[in-house]
């Protein structure tokens, strides 16, 4: 089975693309040459809705991965759409410095109070690298305001991802990003990730996350005082493969990070908002971060925007009369009014629908469509983590991912493999029909891919 998803309308579309945009982390050749192996094929969208994206030319593709992480409750879903053409008649943007806005103010008491006032104050940005950058900044300047300026180094975990800005880029283990890019970057120190799939014979999860703990701690007890924080991604390591991990990691992390005074940074960019199970990641490990990252998910996948919170005694370390003792970063749209009024419409579906208690049960449906998996001789470590369901493909080849987008979409199903890594990332609102499909198309595409 192949598609050709440039016929007709779609086609124009995808001939003043290729002349005019330049598109993200894509090497454009593999779109201009559409007969390579590496071909990838473009999809020119002109509407979508619900869990649906439509082309132009009529046809339909399940969004199976939540147009990067970032749809919880399916395109124009009519509550967030109403409080944006609401919030457009009031106040489009105003800047937010020296100004402040109701959207802005109600985020920011509502994502307080969903730690229970752990985390008091939110600084915003309009994408997940800049959140990354400002959790990053403030640690450091935390430690300089107190006194300890050699406190400014960084740790980061074995396949972690927190953005490709260059500060960002510093605290990724990608080897792609960090090599092309190697001589900008100030390197984070790379430790052991807890990924339960390195256990070995008779090993738990828990053992995994145990031996990587020991390894923070033999590097804490030889570096601390040069280290201002350990940035994490809770639970799940997403784009380097859903690596999926035990909790305990985490717990013994925030241990060790208050013991040998460090920073712990919890990015849940991609894992918060109920993805996992909870509503921020971490609390499945019983903790608080210093610093957490939102972003994705938190406007329903609507508009960018972006947040740091962080405790509220590290907010008042930089009070004082002079300037350069203040947190010094700023964006445009900070605060952006429209994209802080999604998330508010965001956190009232979480507050009046129950979507966590609504998601256990959307978890345990979506496991069971993909359960027939796991009897796949090429399928390893089916794994899941609420709403994250990924296994790993045994195949040599290495035009696989393409092979598998391309037949995956054929079947009308965007899934985007990570390398020999399928997952589905889908908006929390499937249907029984629709997990089926997906599911369906699925093991179509992966029986194509593997032919
Ligand atoms: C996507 C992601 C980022 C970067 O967010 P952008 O909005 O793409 O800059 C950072 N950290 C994690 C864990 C992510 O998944």
């Amino acid at each position: 089975m192949s598609a050709d998803f440039s016929s007709g309308l779609n086609q124009q579309w995808v001939r003043r693309t290729l002349a005019a945009v330049w598109h993200p982390c894509t090497q454009m050749q593999h779109h201009l040459r559409p007969d390579s192996p590496q071909a990838m094929p473009m999809l020119p969208v002109a509407r979508a809705q619900g869990a649906w994206l439509y082309d132009f030319d009529g046809r339909r593709y399940l969004d199976g991965i939540s147009s990067w992480w970032t749809n919880l409750f399916g395109h124009g879903h009519p509550k967030i759409v109403a409080a944006l053409r609401a919030q457009l008649d009031e106040l489009d943007h105003v800047m937010l410095a020296g100004f402040t806005h109701a959207p802005v103010v109600e985020l920011s008491e509502r994502l307080s109070a969903r730690t229970q006032g752990a985390l008091g104050h939110a600084f915003y940005a309009s994408d997940g690298a800049s959140a990354t950058e400002i959790a990053l900044k403030m640690s450091a300047h935390y430690w300089r305001n107190a006194g300890r300026t050699e406190k400014n180094g960084f740790l980061c975990l074995a396949g972690s991802y927190h953005g490709e800005t260059v500060g960002a880029m510093a605290v990724t283990d990608l080897a792609l990003f960090r090599e092309a890019y190697a001589p900008l970057l100030r390197p984070a120190a790379v430790l052991p990730s807890p990924d339960a799939r390195q256990a070995g014979e008779g090993e738990t999860a828990q053992t995994v996350a145990q031996r990587a703990a020991a390894a923070l701690e033999a590097y804490l007890r030889e570096h601390a005082p040069e280290i201002a924080a350990l940035i994490v991604e809770p639970l799940v390591q997403c784009a380097s493969g859903m690596a999926m991990y035990d909790a305990d990691y985490l717990r013994r992390a925030r241990a060790l990070c208050d013991a040998y005074e460090v920073h712990l940074i919890c990015d849940e960019i991609a894992v918060g908002c109920g993805r996992t199970g909870t509503f921020f990641a971490h609390e499945q490990a019983g903790i608080r971060p210093d610093f957490l990252c939102l972003s994705k998910g938190i406007t329903g996948g609507t508009l960018p925007l972006s947040a740091v919170l962080c405790t509220d005694a590290v907010y008042e370390a930089f009070l004082d009369d002079d300037v350069a003792r203040a947190f010094l970063h700023s964006h445009s749209y900070t605060g952006n009014p429209l994209a802080c009024r999604a998330a508010l419409a965001v956190l009232d579906m979480f507050d009046e629908d129950d979507v966590l208690h609504a998601n256990r049960e959307r978890a345990e449906a979506l496991g069971r469509a993909f359960a027939p998996l796991a009897a796949h001789p090429a399928v390893r470590h089916l794994r899941q983590r609420g709403m994250i369901l990924a296994f790993d493909v045994a195949t040599e080849d290495a035009t696989f991912a393409r092979r598998f987008y391309r037949a995956a979409l054929a079947r009308e199903a965007l899934v985007r493999p990570l390398g020999k890594t399928i997952y589905v990332m889908p908006p929390y609102v499937l249907n029984e029909a629709e997990r089926a499909h997906l599911a369906c198309a699925v093991q179509g595409a992966l029986a194509e891919a593997l032919a």
